[in-house]
């Protein structure tokens, strides 16, 4: 895939379409960053650039065509020049693994002007395996580029990360996020920007997230804000939280949807603080609803949405560690 199809990262990819360009990519990098964010793609593009053999000169710099023989090789994981490592059943890279692709790229590359070696999740390397790579950092094979993906780089080696320089991948916007769902995975506008409120930046996150009914879950998370600051007692309140359970009758079902419906709490009273306290609208998770959220900041002063963040934040914790969906609804619902 062309850097032009990466959602966001407009740095990274300026970067390093220009090092393509003038020549001076680094041997070894280290693309750092939360998951789901595109890091991986970030590297294929890499790959992309530097051997597509239809290559186009942007404002940027190289970007890959994306149809010639080597771009289609690459995108479907057949190009012989472009090897990825990434754990196997064990959860780990073996240094059996790293050692048969340090052994392949101390030869120049087959078909393409770069041999690539993506390096997933490369902090999940055994010592060893980080040892028998750092030698090869050392002196690296003059037609070959490294590139480290991994959600938690201080994990690694410092010998290895002192090598490799790091791009550092900010999670997405909701609104790139949105924008993906949208291109690539056929949303209808009003559910991805829903999808994308809620996924932390996170691509991943959001088509994991999309298996549940997230507008659902948002609808019913605003019902929750208008209707609970008004009622005082406890019962009434009790009935409230029977909404956030549903009633698919599994516990599997209810968790999954409670958790959504919490999620989709935190955002929007996220964004309620950032309407009282006059912040940014483009910080605004649920652009979309404004005129609802202005509504809930009359409501839900300063303290108070900061207090009910902070019970929305336990109740997510307390699912995830098994605690009963319907004990966790109905003690939010009383917390708020
Ligand atoms: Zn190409």
């Amino acid at each position: 895939m062309p850097f032009s199809t990466i959602a966001g990262h407009r740095r990274i990819r300026a970067l390093l379409s220009r090092a393509i360009a003038r020549n001076t990519v680094p041997p070894a990098l280290l693309f750092a960053g939360t998951r789901g964010i595109g890091k991986r793609r970030m590297a294929q593009a890499v790959a992309e650039a530097l051997n597509c053999t239809e290559p186009l000169t942007t404002e940027a710099g190289i970007d890959a065509c994306g149809a010639c023989v080597a771009c289609r090789r690459i995108g479907r994981g057949a190009h012989p020049d472009i090897l990825v490592i990434e754990p196997g059943d064990s959860g780990s890279i073996k240094v059996e693994q790293v050692r048969d692709v340090i052994d392949r790229a101390a030869y120049r590359p087959f078909e393409g002007r770069k041999r690539v070696v993506i390096i997933d999740d490369a902090d999940a390397m055994v010592d060893a395996a980080q040892s028998a790579l750092l030698k090869t950092l050392e002196e690296p094979p003059s037609a070959s580029v490294f590139i480290l993906v991994s959600s938690m780089p201080d994990a690694l080696l410092s010998t290895v990360r002192s090598r490799c320089p790091r791009l550092r991948f900010a999670p997405l916007s909701p609104a790139e996020v949105a924008e993906v769902l949208v291109r690539d995975h056929g949303y209808q506008e009003a559910d991805a920007r829903a999808v994308a409120a809620d996924a932390d930046g996170s691509l991943g996150q959001a088509l994991e997230a999309s298996s549940t009914d997230v507008t659902g879950a948002r609808d019913a998370a605003t019902q929750l804000l208008m209707r609970v600051a008004r009622l005082a007692d406890a019962s009434g309140r009790i009935e409230l939280a029977k909404a956030l359970t549903g009633a698919k009758g599994s516990p599997g079902a209810d968790r999954k949807e409670l958790t959504a419906c919490l999620r989709a709490l935190a955002s929007l009273l996220r964004d309620v603080g950032v309407l009282i306290n006059r912040g940014d609208r483009e910080l605004l998770a649920h652009a979309d609803l404004e005129s609802t959220l202005a509504g809930l900041a009359a409501t839900w002063d300063g303290p108070r949405s900061v207090r009910a963040f902070g019970a929305v934040d336990r109740a997510i914790m307390a699912l995830e560690r098994n605690a009963s969906p319907k004990v966790v609804a109905d003690w939010l619902v009383l917390q708020l």
